[in-house]
């Protein structure tokens, strides 16, 4: 599945040394800058050549019919898509009268670096138009952390004989985007979905007010420009259609720089009026001139150090994972670090992909990571979802339910899945938002979100639970007809991974409805309904298979029959796309961790030899079609005992993109899929789990890695792990005096405190089993047997 490796394998940058523009829509991605307010695709400074332009705001959508060919009771009407907004990227350059285009003439150089500490992408070239004529252009780009509606650009340029030099830098709405594939997974293409309300032109630069046609929204963006160049150099604006230029001309002579510094703003909403989206824009771009190029680039390194200082992972043994899991948290950080009361989305801001949609990979997946490493933008993220919390009882109640049924897919809270078995019945949603909720409220005892936020939460939850299951004859509590994480099945009854999550959040509402009876009583829960919860929560039915003895991964999965993995031609892999989901449901074939996801998060609810066993027959028929299955079979595999299985899915979740192993990079990066990269070191070969609050740790290496170091941030304070192959040493941050943290090490109680370090020997491997299987073709690609 790996092909060759794009970029050179680097601590802390990831590097293009060739442009290739075979491959130029997915290096847009992997250079796509963002904060998870505004997002920036890696696009060139010139727009062209390009794979896909994108620009995007969070949550900034159009409506888009959902047609049917059978419509039914309930399906959502109108689906949500992210929308490209107005560009504001573009630097022309014309060398004396020739347009700058990779495709023409001789680039005799090009380099792309992507600075996970700077926070920058920076470009190098040298190019020699058709006409000889030699430019050197230095770019560098910033979509900032601090200041969340900017983004600046610096571009300079030089000359080796003297030349006239024009750069137009342009604001351009409504670009034309390439058709896209059939795929259902790509976005719809939207057709100039912005309709122009102003433009205004000031000499060095200007600003443009558009709104979408369906949805309403208004954006506003501004930018100006600092320039620095020989005395004659003009400057000027002008406007027309969509578009607003600043032109800069100058006679450039060997020695002398053109520097331009361009200052972006975005600001949009759903209700301010035009003078107020006008003026917020004005406002962020004079923040931005206030603190200059140098000032933003400082903040941008101060943010980026304070966030390494804690969420960073090192890791010796495996320099292509470590480059890997940097670049795998700058990007879940630029998904979430300012997403602000708004989703983050499968692809964050980096593409199209999913039509911008947030889905549970957020609360599964995105959400653990940043609890450990940035808890603030966990707490902003769930109180999105508690901010969609109307629009969810809505739609419990036309679904003729109780509480809150949260969307399988949306951006602003609607249900935006047009087939409901993988969307409306994909009801664990509502436990992972749960879940997550309280591991949140665990890790940081936010006791003003736990209240406020927190409760109301698990309440609705809850109940939607208490309405969606129902007792037997035998007072056994069912949950049927629900998909669980496996699309490959669907709407089944008594998903292990479901009933487990319901009966965790059963239990998590009614001992925070306990902790809070005022608020609680507010929301209308009394003793009846607190003491419904529990009796469900100990009621639930987890089938198990005695005669095989495994859990089905849900009733009746284990007698179903067999994919014939045999006769799977390996070209018919995302099997979604060549077979038929009739197919597909009715047999054990598996698209993603479903029931071994069950017992990474419900650890507790199985035995070690059940892990073992149900390990063993989910491996074989588990093809990994979604690409957040790879993680979680890296933490289970770590857990039963096959440390060189889990460093090799530990590898597929890493470099999923800067591999492109999925072959879709190009709509967008996979978070989820680079979160999981963190989840598989740390939940991995770490061995953390976090039940119930409580913080355990079972670290073992794999071979080939020599150590392994992490950080969580735990109740305000930073604990320290740092894994050698026989002994792990457990730290306090400094700063964190007069504080401890107790943690379990392979079930051994420790207090960690200030200045005490405590180091552990980590216990003898247990002899290994029979090795695990996996369907035919579908191993993953080695990592102990490879060399660097
Ligand atoms: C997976 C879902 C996931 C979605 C977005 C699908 O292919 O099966 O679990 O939420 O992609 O990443």
């Amino acid at each position: 599945m790996i092909r060759e490796r794009a970029y050179p394998v680097e601590p802390w940058h990831v590097r293009e040394t060739r442009l290739d523009l075979d491959v130029l829509a997915q290096s847009e991605s992997v250079f796509a800058l963002a904060n998870g307010y505004l997002g920036l695709r890696g696009n060139l400074d010139e727009g062209e050549p390009r794979g896909l332009p994108g620009t995007y705001l969070n949550s900034f959508y159009e409506l888009r019919p959902l047609p049917y060919a059978e419509t039914g009771y309930g399906f959502p009407e109108s689906g949500q898509t992210i929308v490209n907004v107005t560009n504001g990227k573009l630097i022309r350059l014309l060398v004396d009268d020739e347009p700058f285009d990779v495709r023409y003439g001789e680039l005799i150089s090009h380099e792309r670096v992507l600075d996970l500490r700077a926070g920058t992408l920076d470009r190098r070239l040298e190019w020699r138009s058709p006409a000889g004529r030699v430019a050197r252009v230095r770019s560098t780009r910033l979509v900032s952390f601090t200041q969340r509606s900017v983004a600046a650009i610096r571009y300079e340029v030089s000359v080796d004989q003297p030349t006239r030099i024009t750069v137009q830098s342009e604001l351009v709405a409504n670009e034309k985007l390439p058709p896209q594939s059939n795929d259902p997974r790509v976005a719809a293409v939207l057709e100039a979905p912005l309709q122009l309300e102003e433009r205004l032109v000031q000499q060095n630069g200007g600003l443009m007010i558009h709104r979408t046609k369906a949805s309403g929204l208004r954006v506003a963006v501004a930018m100006d420009h600092e320039v620095d160049g020989p005395d004659n150099t003009a400057v000027h604006t002008d406007a027309f259609d969509d578009t607003v230029r600043t032109t800069l001309t100058c006679l450039l002579s060997p020695g002398q720089r053109l520097t331009i510094v361009k200052y972006l703003a975005y600001s949009w909403s759903d209700r301010r009026s035009l003078p107020a989206v006008r003026d917020q824009a004005g406002a962020a771009l004079a923040g931005a001139r206030h603190s200059g190029w140098d000032g933003l680039r400082a903040e941008q390194r101060r943010f980026l150090d304070e966030f390494w200082d804690t969420a960073d992972v090192r890791i010796e043994g495996d320099p292509e994972i470590q480059q890997a899991i940097r670049f795998g948290l700058f990007h879940v950080l630029q998904a979430g670090a300012r997403a602000e009361k708004r989703p983050i989305s499968a692809k964050g801001l980096t593409g199209p992909g999913y039509d911008g949609h947030a889905f549970w990979d957020s609360e599964m997946f995105v959400l653990p990571v940043l609890t450990y490493t940035r808890p603030e933008a966990v707490a902003q993220a769930l109180r999105w979802r508690h901010s969609t919390l109307d629009l969810a009882r809505e739609r419990a109640q036309v679904l003729g339910l109780q509480g809150a049924a949260f969307p399988w897919r949306t951006i602003r809270g609607e249900e935006c899945s047009g087939y409901w078995p993988a969307g409306t019945a994909g009801f664990h949603l509502a436990a992972d938002i749960a879940y997550t909720t309280m591991r949140y409220i665990n890790a940081t005892q936010d006791v003003a979100f736990e209240r406020e936020v927190g409760l109301e939460l698990l309440v609705e939850t809850a109940r939607l639970w208490r309405s969606l299951g129902h007792h037997d004859r035998h007072g056994r509590f069912h949950i049927d007809g629900v998909t669980g994480p496996d699309e490959y099945t669907a709407v089944v009854d008594d998903n292990v991974y479901t009933n487990l999550m319901a009966q965790q959040n059963f239990l998590d509402a009614a001992d925070l409805a306990t902790r809070y009876p005022d608020r609680a009583a507010e929301l209308g829960v009394d003793d009846e309904e607190i003491a419904a919860w529990r009796d469900a929560a100990a009621a639930m039915h987890i089938p198990y298979d005695e005669e095989l003895g495994v859990h089905p991964q849900s009733e009746g999965f284990t007698r179903h029959q067999e994919w014939d993995f045999a006769n799977t031609p390996q070209d018919h892999y995302p099997l979604l796309l060549h077979y038929p989901y009739f197919d597909l449901y009715r047999k054990q074939v598996i698209k993603q961790a479903d029931l071994v996801f069950a017992m990474y998060v419900r650890g507790d609810a199985f035995t070690h030899e059940q892990k073992v066993r149900n390990f063993a027959y989910y491996e074989q028929r588990t093809v990994r079609d979604s690409s957040l299955s790879a993680s979680v079979q890296a933490v289970m595999a770590a857990e039963v005992g096959d440390l060189e299985l889990a460093h090799d899915y530990l590898g597929e979740t890493a470099l999923l993109d800067l591999y492109d192993i999925a072959r879709n990079t190009r709509d967008g990066i996979h978070v989820a899929s680079l979160a999981g990269a963190w989840i598989a070191l740390v939940a991995g070969f770490g061995g953390m789990r976090d039940y119930g609050g409580k913080l355990s740790f079972t670290p073992r290496l794999p071979s080939r890695i020599s150590r392994l170091e992490f950080a969580l941030l735990w109740r305000g304070k930073r604990l320290r792990v740092d894994v050698r192959p026989h002994e792990v040493t457990y730290a306090l941050g400094e700063g964190d005096t007069d504080a401890s943290i107790d943690v379990l090490h392979h079930g051994e109680p420790l207090r960690v405190t200030a200045g005490a370090p405590i180091t552990r020997p980590i216990p003898p491997a247990p002899p290994p089993g029979p090795p695990f299987r996996q369907p035919y073709g579908r191993a993953p690609a080695r990592r102990s047997a490879k060399s660097d």
